[in-house]
């Protein structure tokens, strides 16, 4: 089944809404932090992709839950700076030179 953001958003308010607003964005963010380490453990080597799916989906979840806290709407936020291509260069697909950040 496909999820919007913003239905991935809903998902985990409804699941730990309560927990997350009690912990704060200061002690959510640091177990986003532990998650992507875990992520690079998992892209490094020696984890199978059902193993390294799961690590994505852990990091995206906590990702979700710090912008729940923050008032973020993911969605939103993704269309207001991505929606029309790259940021700096404003095509599709990006024509910015590779040592450029977009
Ligand atoms: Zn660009």
């Amino acid at each position: 089944m496909p999820f919007t953001l913003t239905q991935v958003q809903q998902l985990i308010r409804d699941t730990f809404g309560d927990k997350d607003s009690r912990r704060g964005v200061e002690g959510t963010f640091m177990w986003l932090i532990e998650e992507v380490g875990e992520l690079a453990e998992a892209l490094r080597g020696g984890r199978s992709l059902e193993q390294t799916s799961a690590e994505f989906a852990d990091v995206l979840a906590w990702l979700a839950t710090l912008a729940n806290i923050a008032g973020v709407n993911l969605d939103e936020a993704m269309a207001a700076k991505y929606g029309s291509g790259c940021p700096t260069c404003g095509l599709i697909p990006c024509a910015c030179g590779p040592t450029e950040k977009p």
